[in-house]
């Protein structure tokens, strides 16, 4: 039996040589020394030995346990440094790799027209005014030359809410009043962006909201000429210095005379497409001086004050400059769309 231990002493060392892994290390363990292991079981067989041989064979037992547990001990270290040995070299910073880029968010395009209409706003000396997207019928309508069953009324599908004569704004008009009655005539030169609302069938070239930005000018002497030669500083500063614009006679309530701004189509350059219609232009704004109610309304002296008005859209402006066929991508929200810009 003594020499069976042996055996087993010298099989265990050799396969102890091999263990190239923690896992097979445990698994060694548990085979040799463990509670079932193979040491285990011979130790229990001493009951088959002579009385004698006994004392020799447990002092042996006890010699192969040690000498197995002294080996394993070592080998359990030599494997640790080993493993971490590897995991250093694995995690070893290659400098010369290329790096990972990280995501950029940018900004949404009708922000960005936005942002570029103020500048160039900014650069003619308008300043931001801005006002609420709740209004009151009062400002929204009335103080702006259309009271109540004025039939211009149709020209806007007003969203109403809960609260009788209190509405979402169908332009953004209403500034010019609140402007006027903020400042005084003669600093008037505001431009008043925000998002206006419509009670409209959603459609490819409809949205129920979308931004405007009006402007306004007052002072002493403004006359349409003064409207002509700025707006048309804003298209080329806009579209381009060679850009031709016209303008076109109109109708709104708040203005009079009124206006459509047309600039030469910045698609195909007045020769003509699908987008201008093969008329080579495109209508960007509509314009007017403030009609003489709307100063009154605003508590400016008609006879001594004059100035004109206008208003563009941003979403319209981006769809003509970046051919978007459908202004629902504006808010849906669908990153194959955003990220184009
Ligand atoms: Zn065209």
């Amino acid at each position: 039996m003594i020499e069976q231990l042996d055996q087993l002493y010298q099989d265990a060392l050799t396969t102890l040589e091999t263990a190239a892994s923690t896992a097979v290390l445990e698994a060694w363990y548990r085979d040799t020394l463990g509670r079932k292991g193979s040491v285990q079981l011979l130790t229990r067989q001493v009951g088959g030995l002579s009385p004698e041989e006994r004392p020799a064979f447990g002092k042996r037992v006890n010699e192969v346990k040690e000498a197995l547990q002294q080996a394993y001990d070592g080998r359990a270290e030599h494997l640790k440094l080993a493993e971490i040995e590897a995991a250093i070299a694995r995690d070893t910073l290659d400098v010369t790799l290329p790096g990972r880029s990280t995501t950029h968010g940018n900004l949404h395009v009708a922000t960005k027209t936005l942002r570029e209409i103020y500048k160039i706003w900014a650069d003619m000396g308008f300043q931001v005014f801005r006002s609420r997207d709740v209004e009151t019928d009062e400002y929204n309508f009335e103080l702006l030359n259309i009271p109540q069953h004025h039939p211009a009324r149709d020209m806007w599908d007003t969203f109403h809410t809960l609260t009788p004569g209190v509405i979402l704004r169908t332009h953004t008009s209403p500034g010019q009043i609140h402007a006027m009655r903020t400042y005084a005539p003669e600093a008037i030169r505001v431009i008043l962006p925000g998002m206006c609302y419509r009670y409209e069938q959603i459609t490819a070239r409809s949205e129920i909201q979308f931004h405007q930005v009006e402007g306004l000018a007052v002072g002493k002497n403004i006359t349409f000429a003064d409207l002509k030669g700025t707006l048309t500083s804003f298209a080329r500063r806009m579209f381009g210095e060679q850009r031709k614009v016209r303008f076109r006679a109109n109708y709104f309530p708040f203005t009079e005379p009124s206006a459509e701004m047309d600039v030469e189509c910045i698609l195909c350059n007045g020769n003509g497409c699908n987008v201008c219609k093969h008329s080579g232009w495109l209508e960007i704004l509509g314009c007017g001086m403030v009609h003489p109610n709307v100063f009154r309304n605003g508590g400016y002296d008609p006879e001594e004050y004059s100035g004109y008005a206008f208003g563009m859209g941003p979403e319209r402006i981006a769809m003509l400059k970046y051919g978007i066929e459908d202004i629902r991508y504006f808010w849906g929200n669908d990153l194959r769309f955003l990220e184009q810009f």
